[in-house]
């Protein structure tokens, strides 16, 4: 496990359709906040949102975690790719249904693109289901020099809803 000296910032979005969504996202959340030479700063409500893909498939519960990590980025991939396959998850087909979802969103405003990584997410600004609760915990956070709510008031044809605790 490669250990980096200092902190760096890391957003990961989570969601789950299969299985008690909300509890898998609960699990998760707990989860990310004991994981290795990290700490879990902050995470958004849960928000609940239609499939993007098929849509023959229950909604999404998501929300947005921030976390300060001595993890470099893969070894924090490798660990939310752990994550999942405790949560039992399955890869059937692409953007289907499953138990629990990790994406590493955005680390320390690194770019990159290889074949395991690639950050920030490449998807992340356009979807309604991340950008809100990114919001939330990073009203500020510059994609591309634009906030999470600028990016989101463009995409209001995705339906999503913040659930009550
Ligand atoms: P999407 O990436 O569009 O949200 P998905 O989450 O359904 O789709 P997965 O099947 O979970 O896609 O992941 C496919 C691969 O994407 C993973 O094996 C992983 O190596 C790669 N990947 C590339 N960049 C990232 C990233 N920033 N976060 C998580 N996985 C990534
Ligand atoms: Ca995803
Ligand atoms: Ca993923």
């Amino acid at each position: 496990m490669i250990e980096r000296e200092h902190h760096a910032l890391a957003y990961i979005g989570l969601g789950s359709n299969l299985e008690a969504p909300r509890d898998q996202l609960e699990r998760a959340l707990s989860a990310l906040a004991s994981l290795p030479l990290s700490e879990c700063v902050a995470h958004s409500s849960l928000y609940a949102s239609a499939p993007i893909g098929p849509q023959d498939q229950p909604d999404f519960i998501n929300a947005v975690a921030a976390i300060r990590t001595r993890l470099s980025p893969l070894a924090l991939l490798d660990q939310l790719q752990a994550l999942e396959q405790r949560h039992r998850r399955i890869r059937e087909r692409h953007w289907g249904p499953r138990t629990l979802d990790l994406d590493l969103l955005w680390y320390a405003g690194l770019q990159q693109n290889t074949p395991r990584l690639t950050l920030p997410h490449p998807e992340m600004s356009r979807r309604r289901f991340v950008l809100e609760p990114l919001a939330e915990i990073a009203p500020t956070l510059s994609l591309d020099g634009e906030t999470p709510l600028a990016l989101a008031a463009r995409l209001t044809d995705q339906t999503l809803s913040r659930l009550h605790d």
